[in-house]
């Protein structure tokens, strides 16, 4: 008897134990996941999400010293809960117990508050001494071969197709810190490196399906974060690439959305008409705003309404977090026309009124001088709209690259474009602020299309990085990658030897092509003599009026002055220099930091297609 009776015991004692083990976690979903104490914005907003339970029949208590609880919000759906605290300054670092009633049931959930940093160099923010450089991570290295395929998720590696996933990480990126030192770019922008388990093109990374999670097949959490930390020890920034529009349909909340009104709903799938002037456009009809705005970007990524100020909240909070949890420097924000635009300056500006060393770059694709400035910090608007955003791209002036080079010069053609185009620079707030580029990962790649001509690489790549503005580069501008825009897997094409048993290892000279090697090599130069030129970074620009297609600029300040030359002609160019007097000044001699030698001041001679770059001393 007395043996049944500890057998018994035992069962019993196996079974709480059994269940327990089996018990479902009260919530599958706590975001942000934890937060911090010292923020500015007091306010925190908390989702709790179980899609297999009534979530929103609990009554929540909690008690922790100088936090309190300030709302809670149902919705539609009752999977969801969302509570709001107030986390004041006296608030500590620990454990806010969260309890969760109903009935007699009672559970209690820990949620964390960490310190914030008190590092105050450890966001940086980035501006026109920063040049750039573009790493679509899925295609650059792959450094680890583990996570090329993660079981359960929709797709595995398959470098053999051009739009699966390749394998390339947050590893392969590390493992090139070097190569990106040496060669003198002084910030990375990665391509989105959320989770995008979407079932097929997931590897560009723009169709987010978790905003809190780096996608396994990049990494982890924690490599994101050490390779930002790798990164700032070698003097390297990092922009993250956000994306407000729109989120992966496959995201847990589209699959179990909080309310319908959530993402744009359509009877059938209907598409933006991708027209970002609609939004500043005084005579625009609503009807094609609204299509502008709600419709969606692609059939995979769900529309986002951002009027919900629930869902408005969640996605700055979002962008906090990963400033904070990460210490990253920038945002690059992905389609910003197309998001409701006073959430877009909300978002602006409560980034920056946290961080004020952050810095943030909106993608606005537009050829038009006017329709960029309308989204830049500053810009006084017509129509009343106040944007917080600091940079811009600048569509304009890349479009009027190419051209310049490829054009014979005239009135308005050839090198005019360029000083045409500068001249409208009166409507930016902050032109030194515009993100300019010859290409990214959504364009024809430059060297195409000035006709893989290396000269007119080497001229537009002196203009890049010595006009005004904070210069991004394409990652393979050095090994003169050369695909068509209209086709994105030949413009997002695999760095040579970022993959062990790559035949070709491009990251080292004997890798590379004798043309290869004139290009790297005239990059490395120019960037690493940038680095540490205030002139261009922040000198003043004065530029002529070209004749004869050739341009001449200067970059100068009380210390110093520049003077960059570009003869767009196949011929060569004798420069009388008496037109530029006022900027010559004094100055006796000057030196070709490209070239080797020093000039007179008097006339010059500019072989045909070259572009100089000359310290005057
Ligand atoms: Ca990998």
């Amino acid at each position: 008897m007395k043996k049944i009776l500890s057998l018994l015991v035992l069962v019993f004692i196996c079974n709480v134990s059994f269940s327990q083990k089996k018990q479902a976690p009260l919530f599958q979903h706590v975001e942000p996941a934890f937060w911090w104490v010292g923020m500015k914005n007091k306010e925190i907003q908390i989702l709790f999400h179980n899609k297999n339970s009534n979530v929103s029949q609990y009554d929540v208590s909690i008690n922790y010293p100088g936090v309190t609880l300030k709302e809670t919000k149902k919705v539609e759906n009752p999977h969801y809960l969302f509570i709001t605290l107030f986390v004041s300054a006296e608030a500590q670092a620990g454990n806010i117990p969260f309890t969760f009633k109903l009935g007699k049931k009672s559970y209690t959930y820990n949620y964390e508050l960490k310190n914030k940093s008190k590092d105050t160099n450890r966001i940086q923010g980035f501006n026109s001494s920063d040049v750039m450089y573009l790493i679509m991570p899925d295609r650059f290295a792959n450094g680890n071969p583990k996570n090329d395929s993660i079981p359960g998720m929709f797709e595995g590696m398959h470098r053999e197709k051009p739009y699966g996933r390749h394998g390339g990480d947050l590893k392969g990126i590390s493992d090139h810190i070097d190569y990106l030192k040496d060669f003198g770019v002084t910030a990375l922008w990665l391509n989105p490196v959320l989770e995008n388990n979407v079932k097929r093109a997931s590897y560009h990374g723009y169709a987010i399906t978790d905003l809190y999670k780096v996608d396994a097949r990049l990494g982890t959490n924690e490599e994101y974060v050490s390779l930002i930390n790798k990164c700032h020890q070698n003097g390297l920034k990092v922009i993250q690439d956000m994306v407000m529009n729109h989120i992966g349909t496959t995201y847990w909340l589209n699959e179990d959305l909080p309310e319908k009104s959530w993402i744009h709903q359509f009877p059938t799938y209907t598409t933006s008409n991708y027209r970002g002037q609609a939004v500043s456009d005084p005579y625009r009809s609503q009807s094609d705003l609204d299509r502008m705005s709600n419709g969606w970007f692609d059939t995979m990524m769900a529309d986002v309404d951002q009027t919900n100020p629930l869902f408005a909240t969640y996605l700055i909070q979002n962008s906090l977090w990963w400033i904070e949890y990460a210490g990253i420097d920038g945002i690059r924000m992905d389609t910003y026309p197309y998001p409701d635009k006073d959430f877009m300056a909300q978002w602006a500006k409560t980034i920056l009124d946290e961080y004020p060393t952050f810095n943030l770059v909106g993608e606005v694709w537009i050829n038009s001088v006017a329709n960029t400035a309308y989204w830049q910090k500053d810009m006084v608007n017509k129509d009343g709209y106040k944007s917080y955003l600091p940079s811009v791209t600048d569509f304009p002036l890349y479009f009027a690259l190419p051209q310049s080079l490829n054009e014979e010069g005239g009135w308005d053609s050839g090198m005019a474009r360029i000083y045409n185009l500068l001249g409208q620079d009166f409507l930016y707030p902050d032109a030194n602020s515009n993100l300019i580029f010859l290409d990214n990962h959504d364009l024809t790649r430059f060297y195409l299309s000035i006709g893989r001509d290396v000269k007119k690489l080497k001229m537009a790549l002196t203009f890049l990085l010595t006009t005004r503005g904070v210069p991004q580069l394409y990652y393979g501008t050095e090994l003169l990658m050369d695909g068509d825009g209209g086709n994105h897997s030949e413009i997002r094409k695999d760095f040579p030897g970022g993959w062990s048993g790559d035949a070709i290892n491009s990251f080292s000279k004997e890798g590379r092509t004798p043309e290869q090697n004139e290009v790297y090599d005239f990059m490395k130069k120019l960037l690493n003599w940038r680095k540490d030129q205030t002139v261009i970074h922040s000198g003043k620009l004065i530029h002529y009026i070209p004749e004869d297609n050739v341009y001449v600029y200067f970059r100068t300040n009380a210390l110093k002055s520049v003077m960059v030359i570009i003869n767009g002609n196949k011929s060569d160019k004798l420069l009388k220099m008496d037109r530029f007097k006022e900027n010559l000044r004094n100055f006796t001699k000057a030196k070709d930091i490209l070239g080797t030698g020093e000039h007179s001041i008097d006339q010059l001679m500019v072989p045909a297609q070259t572009a100089l770059i000359l310290e005057l001393n």
